[in-house]
């Protein structure tokens, strides 16, 4: 007896290698005659329990602006993931891959895109973890999906999910992540501000030269990444709101951000 979740391998077949993730390799595949990225799991990668009790938590979140997890194939080891597949792949690459080609109006449209789906996880109250351009896929219409939400509780390695670890995401973590691992949607708001940044920047590394100890020190001197050359001003009022200190109890919902954005995009 198979859950509605679980895909039946028979129905997938697998194409060409699209990269290599946290967990083990991601393909390209076809499954019931749809474009689907198949991520598979390292038996060694994932605390696989949890996870299948979660996947159907993830199954049933869906939008427009996220990726769609379609179904887990967990009849047999290596664990299959099956996700709706984006043509243009991760939003770091497609930004870098196209520098000095992007409208205003397209930088924007891609914030935007981003705080549709994120107010609706926050109204969900799912908690992404690891918001990032890297994070972000792009569709064939240029459309950008958020995907990846929630994975990072998965992961085995610490070194990704130990705040000293050399995979931490140190600088997409709001303050109270790298102190305390106090993750909610407010932190998430904060990566949402870097990752802006990242549009606006068309893809470079955020604190480029630093090292993950130097930023976390200067964010405690109140240093803050620095407005770049495309950002209008009013888009970097809008980072800098989600680069407060929590506690001041100032940081903007993703619903706020989504009706700055979009009215921003009006004008
Ligand atoms: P992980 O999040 O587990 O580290 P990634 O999401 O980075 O894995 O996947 C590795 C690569 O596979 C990405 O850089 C991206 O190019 C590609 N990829 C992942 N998911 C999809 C998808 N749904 N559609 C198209 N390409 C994808």
């Amino acid at each position: 007896t198979s859950e509605k979740w679980e895909v039946d391998p028979e129905d997938l077949i697998l194409g060409d290698e699209l990269g290599s993730g946290n967990f083990g390799l991601v393909w390209k595949g076809l499954w019931c005659d749809k474009k689907v990225a198949v991520k598979t799991v390292r038996e060694d990668a994932m605390t696989e329990e949890e996870f299948k009790e979660e996947a159907q938590v993830m199954m049933k979140l869906s939008h427009p602006k996220l990726v769609q997890l379609y179904g887990v194939c967990m009849q047999r080891s290596p664990l299959y993931l099956v996700f709706e597949f984006l043509e243009n792949g991760c939003l770091t690459d497609f930004l870098r891959s196209r520098r000095s080609s992007f409208s205003q109006e397209a930088l924007l449209g891609m914030c935007l895109d981003v705080s549709e789906a994120m107010a609706y996880l926050e109204s969900s109250n799912f908690i992404h973890r690891d918001l990032a351009a890297r994070n972000c896929l792009v569709s064939e219409t240029l459309v950008v999906k958020v995907s990846d939400f929630g994975m990072t509780r998965f992961v085995l390695d610490d070194q990704y999910t130990s705040s000293e670890g050399t995979k931490f995401s140190v600088k997409w973590s709001a303050p109270e992540v790298v102190k305390y691992k106090k993750f909610s949607s407010k932190s998430d708001v904060w990566s949402f501000g870097v990752l802006m940044w990242e549009v606006y920047s068309e893809g470079r590394m955020p604190y480029e030269c630093r090292s993950n100890m130097e930023v976390v020190d200067s964010l405690i001197a109140g240093q803050r990444l620095l407005q770049p050359r495309l950002c209008p001003e009013t888009v970097y009022q809008l980072m800098q709101w989600c680069w407060k200190e929590v506690s001041e109890g100032n940081r903007p919902s993703f619903a706020l951000l989504l009706h700055e954005l979009a009215s921003l995009a009006d004008c």
